[in-house]
């Protein structure tokens, strides 16, 4: 498939390191041709905060030596790109956010760490939703991000410049983060492949908070097998982050051959109930076939609970996101306001100028839902109803090895179309946030096409099943082609 006449913006991270360790090209000429094409592309597209092409050229030539003296990582010499939420020693942080606009981390995140420490090459940090709140990339402080299946539409979100960057063929790979579908849904807007990791599976330290129990690191790639050549690198313990989890990690590559052969596959009743487009419901029914044809079961499941799982996650995310982003206050960091004329009108206006409206009614939100007087009608309960959800999930981890169905109930939206009413938007994440609330892994795949634009294939599988998901999610692109669409415009 993936091979040496194809262009070098075509090649998966499989078939570049492949490229690389055969000496048919260098780090260094891999890179110049990327960041010339990022460059070409950044008008149109906005997928980019900052491109950091001299860092990138560095580590590039770096990498060739090290190549050179035998000492190669797993990723030596591969470009990949941080979601702008991972702090980058020397290099603007801005999380989509005017309060940090001007915020130059002074250490770099674990998982920024890892990729660095295994070789890669980052050409610069993506655009994202401010804080990671949103499902569209329309409130990033930066702009929005355009779909590069059409320019008019929205990539999905808040990873939306990691997937627009990935499905335009502009770099292999990128970090995102998944609070409650934010890689997952941006991955089935654009036809990329996205992972989201087992709470704990990822270390969170130096990846700025959202809302801490549920927030968590993954990929953007055109494959599974590259998410599991990334996420291997990116998974493990770190005694940094409190809820990080001291649990193996498997070989994902060498798991992806397994078969789905027995596997069982849960079809949840609920998933398919008004709210789903058409179109994009018989493409998840066609995957569901082709999962049975190559001799997977179907099994009917049911979570009597997620309808709960939207109004549950928006009690949840927002309190955790008012005592999260206090921090933010225009003392130690990110932007201050001008002549302030005493302490409180400098936390004020510092904070009324840097956070942008989504940010501001999720604070407010979340002060009034931890309220005394509110906390036990909405907090408490939220938390008690996300307990009724984990234990749904588990009753149906009983029956079956993996859960599929869509990954958002629509094609990707115009840009401006949904901004105006925040619960539309919300419903974006209708099947991706259960997986946040229970803390399970999810990934989704692209599986074929609605009017031209592509749609998603969700798994989800139990608490450290990503070796399941990537090995069923490679088999299936196995035997089909979607993965390998590329959009018009960016071949
Ligand atoms: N779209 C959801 C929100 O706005 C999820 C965001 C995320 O996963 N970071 O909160």
């Amino acid at each position: 498939m993936a091979g040496k006449d194809q262009a070098l913006h075509m090649r998966t991270l499989a078939s570049l390191t492949r490229g690389l360790a055969a000496g048919e090209f260098s780090s260094r000429e891999l890179t110049e041709a990327l960041l010339a094409r990022i460059e070409s592309h950044q008008p149109a597209l906005n997928a980019f905060i900052t491109i950091t092409a001299e860092l990138a050229l560095l580590q590039a030539d770096r990498a060739d030596k090290v190549r050179a003296a035998g000492n190669a990582g797993p990723l030596n010499g591969l470009p990949i790109v941080h979601k702008d939420l991972f702090c980058t020693q020397g290099v603007l942080t801005t999380c989509g956010s005017r309060i940090l606009d001007n915020f130059v981390s002074p250490y770099d995140a674990a998982v920024v760490e890892r990729v660095a420490a295994a070789g890669a090459v980052m050409l610069g940090k993506t655009n994202m939703d401010e804080f990671a709140m949103g499902s569209s990339n329309e409130t990033s402080y930066f702009g929005p991000v355009a779909n590069p299946w059409d320019k008019k539409l929205s990539p999905g979100g808040s990873s939306g410049g990691s997937a627009a960057a990935v499905a335009a063929r502009l770099v292999p790979a990128a970090t995102g983060t998944d609070t409650g579908g934010s890689i997952r849904q941006p991955a089935a807007l654009t036809g990329t492949t996205g992972i989201k990791p087992t709470y704990g599976r990822v270390s969170r330290y130096g990846m700025v908070a959202f809302a801490s129990s549920l927030d968590q690191a993954g990929v953007i790639t055109r494959s599974a097998e590259d998410a599991a050549m990334l996420l291997g690198v990116m998974a493990g313990h770190d005694g940094r982050d409190s809820t990080s989890v001291d649990h193996p990690v498997p070989d994902y590559g060498a798991a992806l051959g397994k078969s789905v052969k027995g596997l069982k596959v849960g079809v949840v009743r609920q998933h398919f109930d008004e709210g789903l487009d058409d179109e994009c419901a018989a493409r998840v029914k066609d995957a569901l076939k082709t999962l049975e044809d190559a001799g997977a079961e179907l099994v009917d499941v049911d979570l009597p609970n997620i309808g709960l799982s939207v109004p549950t996650y928006y009690v949840v995310a927002p309190a955790e996101c008012s005592s999260n982003l206090s921090r933010f206050d225009g003392v130690r960091f990110g932007h201050r306001a001008e002549d302030p004329e005493d302490l409180l009108d400098l936390y004020c206006r510092s904070r009324g100028e840097g956070f942008g409206a989504e940010v501001k009614r999720r604070v407010m939100t979340g002060t009034y839902v931890l309220s005394a007087g509110y906390y036990d009608a909405y907090y408490l309960k939220a938390q008690k109803v996300r307990q009724l959800i984990s234990q749904d999930f588990k009753n149906a981890f009983e029956r079956v090895d993996v859960i599929a169905g869509p990954t958002a109930p629509t094609t990707a939206f115009a840009i401006g179309e949904k901004t105006d009413d925040p619960i539309t938007m919300y419903l974006n994440d209708i099947y991706t946030i259960g997986a946040n609330l229970a803390g399970l892994p999810g990934i989704s795949i692209p599986c074929g096409f609605a009017a031209g634009l592509p749609v998603g294939l969700q798994l989800v599988g139990p608490h450290f099943a990503e070796a399941t998901l990537l090995a069923s999610a490679h088999q299936y692109q196995q035997m089909t082609d979607w993965h390998l669409e590329a959009p018009g415009d960016f071949e």
